[in-house]
């Protein structure tokens, strides 16, 4: 068997993304991996312009190629860049999106390419166009296409732009539409000809229309797992698409991309203590989230800077738990000066981190790495809610879902059954966040009114910087 070039630059670019995958797992080697994986999908796409031979013949049409390369350069760049860390999970969505839009075109135009009619006057007939391939490009289409349309959605609900929708007897109108979707598909399989060939387009419109209908009415707070699900299905789209034009290094992008989405939706779904079922139809942070909850008798007390700060100076033990508004207010660089400042005084300091803190999964590790936070300081959940009993202060810094005890006393909740950082079982919490209002899932919060709470009010960034002032004095 004759050994290609290009099939050498295949086979380098699918060991990068398998290394840079790995990497990817330690915000350490995060970065390095992602430049890793970037360079084999360079190699793998220049290799395929300059090499490929279909015959004699190569690729033509450089000019469209590289239009097309230098704008989608152009706009991925600037995205990456302007991206607020607090827009990420939007922006994954969208570019999530445009692969599957990418997966669902390749299908259309290789139906387009297979699909010919006989010359023959009268005689309508398919030429070129196998079981095995239809299936595939079948197969791409509806996945594609599902992705793609609710990734937008998805993307739409993260902005704020799009909100929670869904009808009386939406469930049952998605599984026929789906149903439909398949039988349509495998009668085009089994008998495409000239007259029903018309049938691909209402396929391709009928996915597009299920993307919607499945993403709406799925609670606003499930994005991430909504997202990570449409992820994979972008990774097996792609990965019809190397099926289709026999590419190894698509196939193994497609299937590694498929399978690291679905791993990181069934750990999303147990982070949170919910089947993927229970996430497609619970509605969890959608319009109707907090309604059943039961009511919040009482009232907070409020602590003050100098006496926050002589709290945690005279700990033997802070636990800190950072939040979203951590991540909005940039304070994490000013976290770890009081992190530093603390253990100079003899504090030991470390850091509990929920699965889903913050708007995407792995935000609070990303943020704290920014800042240089020593890796081994930060404890999982489960490690952490251990730690809680023997600890003096726990610092709630803009994090509010994941400490709120509805999760495991009030059944009507609808985040009950998520497990949170039980920062109850500290000796003292003190809350910091701008004011008394509910986080993402849109509830009320016990914690703030428990006796050993206190609420430290104001933008976590300023009001870190002030306790640092005050904990210098003290
Ligand atoms: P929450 O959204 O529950 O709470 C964040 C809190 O931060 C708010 O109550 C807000 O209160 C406070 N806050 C906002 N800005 C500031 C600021 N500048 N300074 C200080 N405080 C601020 O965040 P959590 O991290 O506790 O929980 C994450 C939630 O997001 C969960 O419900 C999760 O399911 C969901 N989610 C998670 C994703 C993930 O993958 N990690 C993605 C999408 C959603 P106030 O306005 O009073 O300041």
């Amino acid at each position: 068997m004759e050994i290609s070039l290009l099939s050498i630059f295949y086979l380098v670019g699918s060991v990068t993304f398998i290394i840079g995958l790995k990497m990817l797992s330690h915000p350490e080697t995060a970065r390095k991996g992602n430049l890793i994986a970037a360079v084999g999908m360079a190699l793998a796409i220049f290799g395929t312009i300059f090499l490929y031979k279909d015959g004699d013949k190569g690729l033509h049409n450089y000019a469209w190629i590289f239009a097309a390369l230098a704008i989608g350069t152009l706009v991925g760049t600037i995205a990456a860049k302007k991206v607020k860390m607090t827009a990420m999970p939007e922006m994954v969505s969208l570019f999530n999106g445009m692969g599957g839009a990418c997966a669902a075109l390749i299908s259309v135009i290789e139906f387009q390419h297979n699909f010919r009619f006989s010359d023959t006057p009268g005689w309508h007939t398919t030429i070129g166009i196998s079981i095995g391939t239809l299936l595939t490009i079948f197969a791409g289409l509806i996945i594609g296409s599902i992705s793609f349309a609710g990734s937008i959605i998805a993307w739409g609900k993260l902005n704020g732009s799009i909100k929670d929708f869904s009808f009386k007897g939406q469930q049952i109108t998605n599984i026929i539409l789906f149903l439909g979707i398949l039988v349509v598909s495998g009668y085009l399989i089994a008998f495409l000809n000239f007259n029903n060939y018309y049938l691909f387009y209402v396929v391709l419109v009928a996915a597009l229309v299920y993307g919607v209908l499945f993403v709406l009415p799925i609670g606003g707070a499930d994005m991430p797992v909504v997202i990570s699900l449409l992820n994979s299905f972008t990774g097996v789209a792609a990965a019809c698409g190397g099926f289709l034009y026999n590419n190894q290094v698509m196939l193994t992008g497609g299937i590694l991309v498929g399978a690291a989405g679905t791993l990181l939706t069934i750990l999303m779904c147990k982070a949170m203590n919910r089947s993927l079922l229970n996430v497609l139809i619970g509605s969890f942070g959608g319009n109707a989230a907090g309604n059943t909850q039961q009511s919040i008798q009482g009232s907070f007390k409020e602590i003050s800077l100098s006496d926050a700060a002589v709290c945690m100076a005279y700990a033997n033990k802070v636990i800190i738990v950072p939040g979203y508004g951590l991540a909005v207010a940039q304070a994490q660089h000013v976290c770890h000066e009081l992190e530093k400042l603390l253990e100079d005084k003899g504090v030991e300091v470390s850091y509990a981190i929920h699965p889903v803190a913050g708007r995407m999964p792995g935000h609070m590790n990303v943020l704290l790495a920014e800042a240089d936070v020593n890796y081994d300081k930060l404890q999982e959940m489960e490690q952490a809610n251990d730690q809680f009993k023997n600890t003096d202060v726990v610092l709630v810094l803009g994090a509010n879902d994941v400490v709120n005890p509805a999760a495991k006393n009030d059944p009507a909740s609808p985040i009950y059954g998520m497990p949170i950082l039980e920062v109850e079982l500290a000796k003292t919490v003190i809350v910091n966040k701008r004011s008394m209002k509910p986080g993402y899932a849109g509830i009320e919060n016990a914690l703030f009114f428990q006796p050993k709470t206190s609420m430290l009010f104001g933008d976590a960034k300023a009001a870190l910087q002030k306790l640092v002032a005050e904990i210098k004095t003290v």
